[in-house]
């Protein structure tokens, strides 16, 4: 197995930084919540909060359960909820991809009717609009990619290479 660079570390914390820098101006001084779906957006998730400047944000994580290897199966599980209380208040939910939109649009459903915040935006790290199944956009989004399986910075490859610190395809032998 190779790994191709596609979008290198220096790359991707030039990014994290204007997303940080407009998910500041979005949420001024208000207090919100910043939540990550484990696990492949945790790298991008610490990286962006550290990079925002507003100290009025609270942070949570929730996991969901979707893909075997590099397939989709359709369905979503939620595998661990919220820790806190969300209500009323303003979300920016964090993913490494949006790719089909099955995973963020049942998140989308679960958080507005389970957990009624005020509004919930969604960031995303990359985008591959050509794989989508559902109608679905993010409010932020770092990188629109084509449609080809990436890794690394917290995308795995049978939950191996997410300590990659660049995000690379995966080229079989
Ligand atoms: P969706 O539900 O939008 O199809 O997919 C969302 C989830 O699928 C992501 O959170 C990620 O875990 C996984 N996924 C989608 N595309 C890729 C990819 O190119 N590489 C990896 N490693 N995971 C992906």
């Amino acid at each position: 197995m190779k790994l191709q660079t596609y979008i290198s570390a220096g790359k991707i914390q030039e990014k994290v930084a204007e997303l940080a820098s407009v998910i500041d101006n979005y949420l001024g001084d208000s207090e919100a919540v910043m939540i990550a779906n484990l696990k492949g957006s945790v790298i991008f998730f610490s990286d962006l909060i550290r990079a925002m400047k507003s100290r009025n944000i609270t942070t949570d994580f929730l996991s969901t359960e979707s893909y075997a290897g590099t397939e989709h199966t359709g369905t979503v599980k939620i595998t661990r909820d919220l820790s806190m209380d969300i209500a009323g208040k303003k979300v920016v939910l964090v993913e490494d991809i949006l790719d089909t939109g099955l995973t963020l649009s049942h998140i989308m459903r679960y958080i507005r009717d389970i957990h009624q915040p005020a509004d919930v935006k969604i960031c995303v790290l990359l985008d591959k609009p050509a794989n989508r199944k559902v109608e679905l956009s993010a409010d932020f989004v770092g990188f629109t990619i084509k449609n080809e399986f990436v890794v690394g910075y917290g995308l795995d490859y049978y939950e191996k290479l997410r300590n990659l610190p660049y995000i690379a395809w995966v080229e079989e032998e």
